[in-house]
C-alpha cells in the first residue's frame, strides 16, 4: 500500500488508547496514543504520539522504539523511513514503530519532556493516569509492549554525550531472554555490544521487557544532538539484518554480513568524574585505549589564573565509550567512561 492510499487521519480521540490502529488488521496504519493533559497551553487536548503498524497478518511483532530522549536522533530518522519504506508484502509477521515515543521532547528538542520534565526512560511501567510522559510509558508498556516479540530501543549519545555506536544489553536476571539478546546484538551489526548489569536503569524500556519477559535491547550511537550519517547507514544496515534475523522481513536486501563486533562492559569504575567546576579538556579520544591511572581529562579553573588545571586519571583499563560534549563541568560531571574489554560472549 502506498502511504498516498491511506485515509486522512482522524485527530480525534475514540474511546481507546489509540486512533486509527486496529492491530488486528494487515497493511499499513497509521495512527497515534493518545496522552491527554490539562495546563496553560493543552488544557485537555490530547497531545499526539505518532505510531505505525505495518503488518502482513500472523506472525513475529516487533516493536521499534525511537525518540524515548528528544534529542538523540538518527533511530528517530530510521524509523521514518521504515514507516515510509517497509512493505506489508515484504514482511511475514508486524512491525511497530513509535518514532516520537516522548514526543512533547522530541517537539522540544530536549531529552526530557518540557510538559512535565519526565524522562519516559525512568518511567515505566508508567501510569495511565499520571503526568504526559507517565502515560506515554504506559501506553508502550500496556499497550504495545505485550503484542510484541521483541523490542529495540533506539537511543543515541544526546545533546549532552558522544558514543561509540553499539548495541547496549542488560546482562537482565532471565538466561533464556539474555540469549535472544546476544542473538539480536550480534544480528544487528554494530561495531560495539555494551554490556550493562542488570536493571542498570530501573524504569527504562530495556528494565520493562526484562519485567515482561520480551526481549528488549536498545542501540546507543553516535550523538551531540545531532544526525550521523555514518552511525546511520550502521543502524539501517543493521535493522533489516535484525528484521531478516527474527523471521519478519523476507528479503533483508544488502545485510552484509558483519564483523564481529568488540565485546564492553560498563563497571561502576567506568566513569570518570569532575570534582571541581571548570573547563574539561579531554586528553583521549572516543575509541582510544586506555590504562588504568592514565590521565584522560583536565579541568580548567574560569577564575583562578594562577592554578593548573584538575588532572583526572582512568579508573580502569578499557576502552573510551563516552565522551561529554559540554565543555563546562561542575563537581559531579561526568566526563567520560572507560568500558572494559570483555572477552566475545555467544547466545
Ligand atoms: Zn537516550
Amino acid at each position: 500500500m502506498k502511504l498516498g492510499t491511506l485515509p486522512a487521519r482522524q485527530l480525534a480521540p475514540v474511546g481507546s488508547a489509540f486512533s486509527g490502529i486496529d492491530f488486528s488488521a494487515p497493511g499499513k496504519q497509521l495512527g497515534y496514543g493518545h496522552v491527554v493533559h490539562s495546563d496553560n497551553v493543552h488544557d485537555g487536548s490530547v497531545i499526539p504520539v505518532p505510531v505505525a503498524v505495518i503488518s502482513s497478518g500472523p506472525g513475529p511483532v516487533a516493536l521499534l522504539v525511537a525518540g524515548t530522549h528528544g534529542d538523540e536522533y538518527e533511530g528517530q530518522v530510521l524509523a521514518h523511513e521504515l514507516i515510509r519504506e517497509l512493505d506489508p508484502e515484504r514482511l511475514t509477521g508486524t512491525v511497530i514503530v513509535v518514532p516520537a515515543a516522548n514526543s512533547p521532547a522530541v517537539r522540544g528538542a530536549a531529552r526530557v519532556s518540557p510538559i512535565d520534565a519526565g524522562n519516559l526512560n525512568r518511567s515505566y511501567p508508567g501510569r495511565a493516569d499520571g503526568g504526559p510522559t507517565e502515560q506515554v510509558a504506559a501506553l508502550i508498556a500496556g499497550e504495545l509492549l505485550p503484542r510484541a516479540d521483541f523490542v529495540i530501543d533506539m537511543h543515541s549519545g544526546g545533546s549532552n554525550s558522544t558514543y561509540l555506536p553499539c548495541a547496549f544489553i542488560y546482562r537482565g536476571p532471565d538466561e533464556g531472554l539474555w540469549g535472544a539478546k546476544l542473538r539480536a546484538a550480534r544480528l544487528l551489526g554494530l561495531p560495539y555490544v555494551m554490556v550493562v548489569g542488570p536493571m542498570l536503569e530501573p524504569g527504562s524500556l530495556s528494565s520493562a521487557g526484562d519485567l515482561a519477559g520480551i526481549p528488549t535491547i536498545s542501540t546507543e550511537i553516535s550523538g551531540a544532538g545531532t544526525v550521523d550519517r555514518q552511525a546511520l547507514g550502521c543502524l539501517r544496515r543493521g535493522m533489516d539484518a535484525l528484521l531478516g534475523g527474527l523471521g519478519i522481513l523476507k528479503d533483508d536486501l544488502g545485510a552484509a554480513p558483519v564483523a564481529d563486533p568488540q565485546w564492553l562492559g560498563l563497571v561502576p569504575e567506568s566513569p570518570v568524574t569532575s570534582s571541581v567546576a571548570g573547563l574539561f579538556e579531554p586528553l583521549v579520544d572516543l575509541g582510544d585505549t586506555v590504562a588504568a591511572g592514565q590521565p584522560v581529562a583536565r579541568v580548567h579553573f574560569i577564575d583562578e589564573l594562577d592554578r593548573p588545571p584538575r588532572l583526572f586519571t582512568a579508573r580502569t583499563d578499557g576502552v573510551v565509550a563516552i565522551l561529554r560534549r559540554p565543555t563546562v563541568v561542575s563537581p559531579g560531571s561526568h566526563m567520560l567512561h572507560i568500558a572494559r574489554a570483555l572477552d566475545p560472549l555467544d547466545p
